[in-house]
């Protein structure tokens, strides 16, 4: 497209377009209409300052509500203000399969980040990532994505999730009770807040590699201080798991 200088809008800290923008209620209906496409919602995000504050209070709003309405509800009952100021950071965590880099949060193991456009989160599912203790805290997980082959480390699955009032729940108490250390050098890859390591803290139940169907002590997550959570863990071959099934 070729729009005459004073429409362009050039670069994220200086965006000097005062002049040209469509309002807020074109872009809303735009956005409406691309079904809050959220690769859209990313790029115009970095070219245009302006747009990035809409994208940030309204588009990625729209677009959580939409993709995940339950779970959104639930999310924002009762005054949680979790999400508050955190779409994006939830956005993203819906669709964005963090991956990790070589010497980053889960070490040795290098799977670049990717879109994952239909990933499934369960309240249910976070029941089992959760200590006894803590398991009136409502936590959404989702399925693990799986990434297979990766040589010395087989088949690897990474999960996220989300806290629901992650500021008053029961696994934020403990973690601070118990001295859990964050993250040396990682942030979380969703809102770069700091991230608590949950094995260190040893508060990962056996149940968590039981519904990942992992092998038991090769789970791991992290938790940020905005109740983002990230993990990892070894996935059983199909063969083995359909074993323990017929041995249970
Ligand atoms: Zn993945
Ligand atoms: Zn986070």
């Amino acid at each position: 497209m070729n729009l005459p200088k004073q429409y362009r809008c050039i670069h994220s800290t200086n965006c000097s377009c005062t002049k040209g923008h469509l309002n807020e209620d074109a872009i809303f209906l735009l956005f409406q209409h691309l079904n809050w496409n959220p690769k859209l919602i990313a790029a115009f995000s970095c070219a245009c300052k302006w747009f990035d504050d809409i994208a940030k209070r309204v588009l990625w709003k729209e677009f959580c509500k939409a993709r995940a309405p339950k779970m959104m509800l639930d999310l924002q009952y009762s005054g949680s203000h979790i999400v508050d100021g955190n779409w994006r950071a939830l956005g993203k965590l819906l669709i964005y399969c963090s991956g990790s880099t070589k010497g980053g949060l889960f070490n040795g193991i290098h799977i670049p980040g990717h879109f994952a456009h239909t990933t499934r989160f369960s309240r249910t599912s976070g029941k089992s990532f959760l200590l006894r203790q803590c398991r009136t805290d409502v936590l959404y997980v989702s399925d693990p994505c799986e990434h297979l082959d990766q040589g010395e480390e087989g088949d690897v699955g990474f999960f996220r999730g989300i806290f629901k009032s992650f500021a008053t729940s029961k696994v934020r108490k403990m973690l601070i009770k118990r001295g859990a250390q964050f993250h040396t050098t990682e942030v979380c890859p969703y809102c770069k807040a700091k991230l608590w390591n949950m094995l260190q803290a040893k508060m990962i139940p056996q149940s968590a590699s039981c519904r990942l169907d992992a092998y038991e002590d090769c789970v791991e997550y992290y938790v940020c201080l905005n109740g983002h959570m990230l993990g990892i863990c070894s996935l059983m071959p199909l063969s083995d798991s359909e074993e323990a099934d017929d041995a249970e």
